[in-house]
């Protein structure tokens, strides 16, 4: 599920990314991996996944 509307009563944006994007799937350049990995992918302004996680974020007016 994919809710990009306002967040939630209590919600803060990094639980609203965290519920979107499992931050062990992160590749480490919009919201930090767990374990401090980062991909070799080039960061929101190349790669389609870090750009979700960007976008989800700038959506919730981060
Ligand atoms: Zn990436």
């Amino acid at each position: 599920m994919l809710d990009t509307g306002p967040l939630q009563s209590g919600m803060t944006a990094d639980d609203a990314l965290h519920k979107a994007f499992p931050a062990s799937q992160s590749h480490g350049h919009v919201q930090p991996h767990p374990l401090g990995h980062k991909a070799r992918c080039g960061g929101p302004a190349l790669c389609s996944q870090c750009q979700r996680e960007r976008d989800f974020l700038a959506g919730l007016g981060q």
